[in-house]
C-alpha cells in the first residue's frame, strides 16, 4: 500500500520526537484528511496533553473521536476546548466547536471573551488598533516589519504578534533538523511553510 508522503513525513517527525506538539497536531491532522479517524485519535490527544492551549487541537481530537462514535469523549473535549479557544480569543475554532456541540445536542459554554481583552502581556513590538494575534490571540505586540518578502511574509506582519513569531522560529529550527529540510529546494521550503502557517494558525487569513 502506498502510504500518503505527508503523513510518512509527520509520522517520521513524531518518531524523531514524540514531544513535538506540532508534529502530533500535523499527523492526526493528515490521519483526518484521509478519512482515517481511529488512527487521528491518539497523535491528537498527544497534541492536546503537549499544548492545553492549542485550541484548533481540541477541535479536530473532537471530531475524531465523533467519527469512531466515541461520541461522550467527543463531548467533553470539544466543551475543553471552546472554553480555551474562548480565552484565548481563538474565534474560528471557538465558533466551529460550539457548532459541533449544538449540532451534537450538548450544552454550549457560555463565552466570556470580555476577559480577554485585558491589556497585552506581551508589548515587544508594535501596536495597531484592532490587531489580534492569529496564534495566541493577544491584542497587541505585532512586528515592526515583515519578516520575509511575498505574501506569506505579509500575512505574517499583519497577523501574528512578536513572541509568537519568535517561538515559531525556534520550532522551525527543530523542523528543519527533524526532517532534515533543504531550504533551497522547492520542496523543502514548501513542506517549512506548510508547518509555519499551522503554527501560526494563517490557514483561515
Ligand atoms: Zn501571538
Amino acid at each position: 500500500m502506498n502510504e500518503d508522503p505527508r503523513i510518512s513525513r509527520f509520522q517520521q517527525m513524531v518518531e524523531a520526537d514524540p514531544e513535538n506538539e506540532l508534529g502530533q497536531f500535523s499527523l492526526g491532522k493528515a490521519y483526518l484528511e484521509a478519512g482515517r479517524f481511529q488512527e487521528a485519535v491518539t497523535p491528537l490527544s498527544r497534541a492536546v496533553e503537549l499544548n492545553p492551549r492549542m485550541s484548533k487541537a481540541y477541535q479536530l481530537l473532537g471530531d475524531a473521536l465523533h467519527k469512531t462514535s466515541r461520541q461522550e469523549e467527543a463531548i467533553d473535549v470539544v466543551t475543553r476546548g471552546v472554553t480555551v479557544a474562548d480565552e484565548q480569543g481563538d474565534r474560528m475554532p471557538r465558533d466551529a466547536m460550539a457548532e459541533m456541540l449544538s449540532q451534537w445536542g450538548a450544552p454550549v459554554p457560555a463565552f466570556k471573551e470580555a476577559v480577554r481583552l485585558r491589556p497585552a502581556e506581551a508589548t515587544a513590538g508594535a501596536a495597531t488598533p484592532g490587531f489580534q494575534c492569529s496564534r495566541c490571540g493577544r491584542p497587541g505586540g505585532h512586528l515592526n516589519k515583515q519578516p520575509f518578502k511575498g505574501p506569506l511574509g505579509e500575512k505574517i506582519l499583519e497577523n501574528v504578534c512578536t513572541t509568537c513569531w519568535q517561538e515559531w522560529i525556534a520550532m522551525g529550527t527543530k523542523v528543519i533538523n527533524e526532517l532534515g529540510l533543504v531550504l533551497s529546494t522547492p520542496d523543502g521550503q514548501q513542506t517549512y511553510d506548510q508547518y509555519m502557517i499551522e503554527y501560526l494558525q494563517l490557514e483561515d487569513r
